[in-house]
């Protein structure tokens, strides 16, 4: 039997008024992901109650090599100390014991190389106007949302976000027309990460924004695009937040049980079967 992880009740404060003020030291912290929503986590409930709501309840901070490179690169465009800081930090994780950086890490120089050639992206995403992740709050369908934005120019009424991706040209199954067409910039749902961002600053600064998607892949030399996010992506995007928020609520509030998914590795790792299945079961789960 897996050992039941004793569980503290979540006090959830997302309705109310945020009781604490963001900065870039606490926009992370476990307080206050109690106190706002945000894309990441809205996207984890949607993909598994049961597992985004045992990792809100037990954090553990995530360190896959993705996510480093990630941050590898978007702290380059930051500033020169964000570099120094984040390198100091996961030190053993980016250089080997001689010093040489190791093999993701390298990837990710030759990925800033090609973006420093990269007229457009320099001149939008690192215009010495813009803001670099820019913290915005606020509040979508009367829930307390956080946001950190990579680039933000107020004055010009625009925003970017840096996306690196595993091959510019990627496509998953879409159920929809059943034929691998999906964009990976669909496949993880960043028109709502982005919609998001869109409305919280249009309720902020009362004007409209624009918002742009600079991507750089992970491909021996590394392909970039400059994408314009369209307002069907945006439209839909709001519209999942209205849709499924409340239901979100219930869970966070405890009024409603977390569902299981049954794909991932945490409804996996938790699994207890019941009794007997058939041979057939197994297949029609598969598609269910
Ligand atoms: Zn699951």
């Amino acid at each position: 039997m897996p050992s039941q992880t004793k569980q503290q009740p979540i006090s959830l404060k997302m309705t109310l008024k945020p009781e604490i003020k963001l900065t870039k030291r606490n926009y992370y912290s476990h307080h206050s992901d109690l106190v706002y929503m945000s894309a990441t986590w809205f996207k984890r409930f949607e993909a598994c109650e049961a597992a985004a709501w045992d990792l809100l309840q037990n954090p553990v901070e995530e360190t896959s090599t993705a996510l480093l490179v990630g941050n590898f690169v978007h702290s380059n465009y930051e500033s020169q100390q964000a570099h120094a800081a984040f390198i100091k930090e996961h030190e053993s994780e980016i250089n080997t014991r001689n010093g040489t950086l190791r093999a993701p890490f390298e990837q990710a120089e030759t990925m800033i190389d090609r973006l420093n050639k990269f007229d457009e992206f320099m001149y939008f995403y690192n215009s010495p106007e813009c803001k670099k992740e820019a913290i915005v709050t606020g509040q979508l369908f009367g829930v307390n949302w956080k946001a950190k934005l990579d680039s933000l120019n107020v004055e010009k009424g625009y925003f970017c976000d840096l996306k690196t991706t595993k091959d510019m040209h990627q496509t998953f199954y879409n159920p929809e027309t059943h034929r691998y067409d999906r964009p990976w910039f669909d496949e993880y749902n960043y028109g709502l990460q982005m919609a998001a961002y869109k409305k919280l600053l249009q309720l902020k600064y009362h004007k409209p924004f624009k918002c742009y998607v600079f991507a750089v892949d992970k491909t021996k030399s590394p392909a970039v695009e400059a994408i314009e996010f369209d307002m069907k992506r945006f439209e839909k995007g709001l519209g999942e937040i209205e849709l499924y928020q409340p239901r979100l609520m219930d869970v966070l509030s405890e009024k409603e049980a977390p569902i299981r998914c049954e794909h991932c590795d945490f409804c996996k790792s938790t699994y207890e079967p019941f009794g007997f299945k058939s041979v057939d079961d197994l297949v029609n789960e598969k598609y269910t």
